[in-house]
């Protein structure tokens, strides 16, 4: 067992490190006010190749792995979790990636990471989230195009994408359910394709978040991912598998973001005579902060080290995203706390890292649906 990282791993760890605590600190409060997207930001970290890390270099990836990719999420969420959402700008490629056919990887992967074009994933619906069965969302074949109607919501670069994996229902009748969905490629320019933006999110307010509704949009048959009908299902679970680690990273990357904020704050502020880091108390909250946030940060690179070497393990995913979402909450939370009163205003970030915390429990399944994998893997059927 070697828990050492390679030598390359530490030098895209510090220039992620580098580049978020340059480029993302100045603006953070301020996209986080604006509710916008830093298009600008995004630009420059896909100029020095911090967007889709995991894209082969066949298509024009910088060719590494989803280690790298949560090596590069933490450090841009220790920094700023909205802004940290740039990176996101890549998200979905891993289906086409994994899944597409030769033509579709050259003509939509490599604008991704070259920083020419914004991706997303497009699953959930107003009233389908945990339970996929729900969606509704049709593409019905007609000559050799399909025409896709419905409703997506809460999808991350909606508004600002070029295209989005959107998941359909292709054969309702299909005897197993889990032949009944496929995946589209979606470009935003196509008639009856529109998408409106949500405001007013929680936290990671510089990520865009919007409802798209798909009326009559006609796509051709070449964008139907893989080529092959039915295969939506395991390819969405493919694509949870993979971004629940990137999950787990963001959750990492908030604690570990505000334990940072917390110890320099307690070892300057007063109170009593002494700088309250003294207590014996803010001590022990610290190092129980520090030993949360290591053994998610253990199980996150774990779980995304075995993606890298071949094997997606469910419930080690699941396990890795529950903690490290549970412990950026708690630890935005302790450290919120350590601050007292100036922590309630955004006079300081980590007010902003509280709010943006939460997500983590949210997406790419909640933690109640974490748990649920957790649970069925131990007990089977039974
Ligand atoms: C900012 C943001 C960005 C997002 N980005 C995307 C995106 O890019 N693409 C995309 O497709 N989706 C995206 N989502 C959607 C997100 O994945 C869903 O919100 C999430 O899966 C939960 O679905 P839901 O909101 O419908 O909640 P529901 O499924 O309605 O759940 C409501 C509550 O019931 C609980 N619950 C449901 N079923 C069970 C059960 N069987 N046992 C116990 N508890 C249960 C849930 O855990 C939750 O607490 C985003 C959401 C947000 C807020």
């Amino acid at each position: 067992m070697n828990f050492q990282m390679t030598k390359e791993q530490k030098d895209i760890r510090q220039a992620a490190k580098e580049f978020a605590e340059k480029e993302i600190s100045e603006i953070a409060r301020e996209y986080d006010q604006k509710e916008e997207f830093p298009k600008e930001l995004w630009k420059k970290a896909c100029d020095l190749g911090f967007v889709g890390v995991y894209l082969d270099e066949a298509y024009q990836g910088p060719g590494l792995g989803y280690l790298e990719a949560a090596l590069i999420m933490e450090e841009f969420w220790r920094v700023d979790p909205g802004c940290g959402c740039v990176l996101l700008a890549a998200f979905g490629t891993e289906l086409i990636q994994n899944f597409g056919t030769e033509e579709q990887k050259r003509k939509f992967i490599p604008p991704v990471p070259q920083g020419e074009a914004i991706m997303g994933a497009a699953i959930t619906e107003p009233d389908a989230g945990s339970d996929i069965f729900r969606v509704t969302t049709s593409a019905a074949k007609e000559g050799d195009a399909y025409v896709i109607n419905g409703t997506k919501m809460f999808i991350t670069n909606g508004s600002i994408a070029d295209y989005l994996a959107v998941y359909c229902l292709t054969d309702p009748e299909a005897k197993s359910r889990y032949e009944r969905y496929s995946f589209f490629l979606v470009e935003k320019d196509r008639p009856g394709f529109q998408a409106n933006k949500l405001k007013g999110k929680l936290g990671i307010r510089a990520s865009d978040t919007a409802e798209i509704v798909l009326n009559n949009v006609k796509v051709p048959e070449e964008n139907l991912i893989g080529g092959k009908e039915g295969q939506g299902f395991p390819q969405v679970m493919d694509l949870f598998n993979i971004n629940r680690v990137i999950a787990a990273s963001q959750g990492v990357g908030v604690a570990q973001g505000a334990l940072d904020q917390a110890i320099a704050y307690v070892k300057k502020r007063e109170a009593f005579g002494q700088a309250i880091g003294k207590f014996q108390a803010i001590q022990f909250k610290l190092a129980e902060m520090a030993t949360m946030v290591e053994a998610a940060r253990l199980l996150t690179y774990q779980a995304a080290w075995l993606i890298d070497h071949g094997e997606k393990n469910p419930r080690l995913i699941a396990m890795a995203k529950w903690l490290a979402a549970e412990t950026g909450v708690r630890v935005t939370d302790d450290a919120l706390q350590l601050h007292g009163g100036y922590g309630y205003i955004n006079e300081y970030n980590i007010e902003r890292f509280y709010r943006d915390a939460k997500i983590v429990e949210i997406y790419e399944a909640t933690k109640e649906m974490e748990k649920l994998t957790i649970a069925r893997q131990m007990l089977g059927k039974f």
